[in-house]
């Protein structure tokens, strides 16, 4: 190996589509996996937006002590979103979501927004709902929540209760949803309702509705105290007897199970960014530098994967098992990296004062929602017996 110049230089950089044919770094080559310039994935254009976003998200670290107290981020923030083009497009909410992470600060429900809401709102409204709510929520001006689980349907939402009746054109909502992102602030909330009793499954009787901020009957009940993600709402929903226009039915009747399904493979890219700074007292321990060693590859591992995954999905080709994996795998690497940090940090890290404290606690939250880590495994499983 001696006499063969392994430097980055040498070595044939493969090029991607996507890129438009640029040479880019590699992120395991890369000093710093906070680094731009490093991604396949990303164009030049992307690294200047890039660029910006990591501006954006430190402008944000100042106020974010003060929104973990209020437990909701400020309107303004969200319209600086908008301004800032940070809403609705997939490699800008990707990127987005990195630098929240970068900076510490992922309360913003920024990802939920765009890749959840409005992903759902234009795969599956109409093109009148598509024109009323999609230009206000990329403008940041509407904020968008989903509310589908309820005190007695969190993993199997065939448990659903809240009710949906037809009186004439319109229908009537009535039920309570319960940890809902964004709930507080909403403007715009998807809601998850039963509109076929009879159905031969709960699943084939299952709709979504458009539901508005200040319509009769849709109350919002308590921010929930959380033990992390402070500055990011999570709320109860209350409806009672909400009426709705026709026209508030996400596209059909009792499909409501099937666009959730399909929007499984359409989510789930969060970033596992976590590398931290060591204080120099203890990197010179081989046992340490062999521990960062592992992060490190580890991140680079899964990124590699989420990247792949990113792609896939810009080409409508993510399937819903690689969604499963990225989700289940990128979020249980980030609690265990975050947990092997604090380790690090010995008694500094247990601090509040201590980024990697926030880091480690924030975390605990990703392989419980968007549908919990169990279930993935449980998603993945069912297509590898199915195929036998
Ligand atoms: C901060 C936060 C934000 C959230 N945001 C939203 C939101 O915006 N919208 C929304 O609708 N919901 C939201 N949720 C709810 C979240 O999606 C649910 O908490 C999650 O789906 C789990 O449901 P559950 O809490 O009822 O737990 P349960 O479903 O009762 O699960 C309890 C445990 O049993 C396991 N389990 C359950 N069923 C199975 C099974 N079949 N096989 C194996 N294990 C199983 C689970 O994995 C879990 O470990 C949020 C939750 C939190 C904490």
């Amino acid at each position: 190996l001696g006499s063969l110049d392994l430097s980055r230089s040498s070595l044939p950089v493969p090029r991607c589509s996507h890129s438009g044919g640029e040479v880019h770094l590699e992120t395991a080559s890369a000093k710093k996996l906070t680094d731009i310039g490093i991604r396949r994935i990303f164009s030049s254009e992307h690294d200047i937006s890039q660029e910006s976003v990591k501006k954006f998200s430190q402008e944000v670290v100042p106020y974010h002590a003060e929104w973990e107290k209020a437990g909701e981020e400020s309107r303004e923030l969200w319209e600086k979103a908008g301004k800032q083009g940070l809403l609705g497009d997939l490699f800008s909410t990707a990127i987005t979501w990195e630098e929240q992470a970068c900076t510490n600060c992922t309360d913003p429900g920024f990802s939920l927004h765009s890749d959840i809401v409005m992903l759902h709102i234009v795969n599956s409204g109409t093109k009148e709902q598509i024109n009323y709510f999609i230009p206000q929520m990329t403008a940041g001006k509407w904020i968008g929540a989903i509310a589908m689980t309820e005190p007695g349907a969190g993993s199997d939402l065939q448990g659903v209760r809240t009710n949906a009746k037809k009186s004439r054109s319109d229908w009537i909502l009535s039920g309570s949803k319960v940890f809902i992102t964004n709930g507080w602030v909403s403007d715009i909330v998807i809601v998850v309702a039963i509109t076929n009793h009879e159905a031969r499954s709960p699943a084939h009787g299952i709709s979504l509705f458009l539901v508005e901020n200040g319509m009769k009957g849709f109350i919002k009940g308590w921010k929930l105290h959380k033990m992390g993600s402070k500055a990011q709402d999570t709320a109860e929903l209350f409806l009672e007897d909400v009426r709705l226009p026709a026209n508030a039915l996400l596209r059909l009747e009792n499909k409501g199970f099937y666009y959730l399904i399909l929007l499984i493979a359409d989510l789930a890219i969060p970033a596992c960014d976590k590398e931290k700074l060591l204080g120099k007292t203890v990197a010179h321990i081989q046992m340490v530098q062999h521990k960062l060693a592992e992060l490190k590859t580890h991140i680079c591992v899964i990124r590699a994967f989420m990247d792949s995954c990113l792609q896939l999905h810009e080409a409508k080709h993510l399937d819903s098992v690689s969604t499963s994996m990225a989700k289940y795998w990128a979020s249980e690497l980030q609690n265990s990296v975050a947990y092997e940090c604090v380790q690090l940090h010995g008694g500094w890290g247990y601090m509040w004062e201590y980024l990697i404290a926030k880091a480690y606690v924030d975390a605990q939250v990703q392989p419980i929602y968007g549908g919990t880590n169990e279930i993935m495994r449980d998603l993945i499983a069912r297509q590898i017996i199915n195929d036998k």
